[in-house]
């Protein structure tokens, strides 16, 4: 279908938003993004931008704008908490994208997202409030007392989703008892880690279930840190002292130990691990969730800020090869379901000690999906004493 003058609310200007908003502009739609905060914004660290996600930047005529602000990545490597070397392994989708993965801070990132987006069409200070479906259109209606119809809204409003749960789910999150530590240092406070390559790096410690994932920000000379621990406390921004954040490294490399008790730890930002359960319907005739409105993953394989971005270029995709929105809300979700199942199943599995050989569990193609779908994780020949801590 012709997407020019396809009005288009798009609800929330974070990284499904925004990129959503970009796909369709392109196509001629007329969108207008509302966004509850009063400016963008992000908080925490560094995020790994899939080849995958990078050509659709480059499709979008964004891709510069996102990598001068990133550090290009050749691979992951899997080590123990001593920084013993487990598994090496080049990010999947290089050569079938023709470029790399690329580690970002999540404040840039949004930034350059905002800077290839038509002047004006983000509306900050907009929280949506309610939502009417007419069946052919809808009508949001925000705090702030305005409200708007258009031929499509899209819901792209995060893991609290006020659209989703007005619509197709009352199911909230789901918290995954764990907490998630987050900042970036100067890359001079850990001596001989990225000497040699810009890799991302996890550090799993299989008896305590405890996880490090550091990601090289060279073009900032920063590191991004990301401590994740398990936690019975739910609470969504738990509180972050000294004695906390020291102990979750306890038994770790004493470099990383030392940024645990040097680190100013103001800088750090906590959140406790939500996910969501998959989402049965993501979409009416009129109406379509997209990120992690969707389908909210945890963060172990880095696939939830891909996923929407994959999104975005699925909708526009599917909608232009559509006879009309009701198709095409149709198309797109099937075409995006099975693979975001996948992740969001992968992700709560965590990192499988008996499976260390493989840094990419459901992530190498359609294969791969169907057995992350089932739950058949591969079974590899990693050492799991060496993790034991
Ligand atoms: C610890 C951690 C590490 C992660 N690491 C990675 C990684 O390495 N790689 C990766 O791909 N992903 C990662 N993710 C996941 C990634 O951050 C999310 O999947 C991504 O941010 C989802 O984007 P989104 O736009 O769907 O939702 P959000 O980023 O949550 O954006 C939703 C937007 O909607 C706005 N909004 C909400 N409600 C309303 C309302 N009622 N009215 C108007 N506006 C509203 C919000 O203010 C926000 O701006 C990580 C997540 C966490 C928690």
């Amino acid at each position: 279908m012709d997407l020019n003058n396809l009005d288009v609310a798009i609800i929330g200007a974070g990284y499904a938003g925004a990129s959503t908003a970009k796909a369709l502009s392109l196509r001629g739609a007329n969108v207008t993004v509302y966004e509850q905060a009063r400016q963008a914004g992000e908080v925490g660290a560094g995020i790994g931008l899939r080849p995958s996600s990078m050509a659709a930047f480059r499709d979008w005529g964004a891709f510069d704008a996102v990598a001068s602000v990133s550090t290009a990545s050749n691979g992951i490597r899997i080590l123990t908490p001593q920084d013993q070397l487990v598994h090496a392994e080049e990010w999947p989708e290089k050569e079938q994208f023709g470029t790399t993965t690329h580690l970002i801070h999540r404040r840039d990132f949004i930034d350059a997202l905002m800077s290839v987006l038509p002047e004006g069409m983000v509306k900050f200070g907009y929280r949506m409030e309610s939502i009417v479906d007419h069946g052919d259109s809808a009508t949001v209606t925000f705090e702030n007392g305005e409200s708007v119809t258009a031929d499509l809204v899209i819901g792209a409003d995060g893991i609290s989703s006020r659209v989703r749960t007005a619509l197709f789910s009352g199911k909230g999150p789901v918290f995954a008892h764990e907490h998630a530590y987050r900042a970036v240092f100067d890359m001079a406070l850990v001596p001989g880690v990225f000497d040699e390559d810009d890799d991302f790096r996890v550090y799993f410690d299989a008896s305590t279930n405890r996880h490090l994932y550091l990601l090289p920000l060279r073009h900032r000379g920063q590191v991004s840190f990301d401590i994740t621990v398990p936690s019975d406390d739910p609470t969504w921004s738990p509180e972050v002292t000294r004695e906390i954040i020291v102990s979750s490294l306890a038994g770790f490399d004493p470099r990383f130990e030392q940024i645990t008790r040097s680190i100013d730890i103001d800088t750090i930002n906590c959140r406790a691990a939500y996910d969501i359960d998959p989402v049965d319907r993501w979409h009416s005739d009129a109406v379509v969730l997209v990120g992690d409105a969707a389908h909210a993953m945890l963060h172990h394989q880095g696939q939830g800020a891909n996923s929407a971005i994959l999104d975005a270029k699925g909708l526009a995709d599917a909608l232009a090869a559509a006879p009309d929105v009701k198709a095409g809300l149709a198309a797109f979700q099937a075409a995006r379901k099975p693979i975001t199942d996948g992740y969001q199943h992968v992700s709560r599995n965590g990192w499988d000690p008996d499976a260390l050989d493989d840094g990419f569990p459901g992530q190498h193609g359609d294969a791969d999906q169907a057995d992350a779908h089932h739950g058949d994780a591969h079974r590899g020949d990693a050492e799991p004493a060496a993790l034991a801590g």
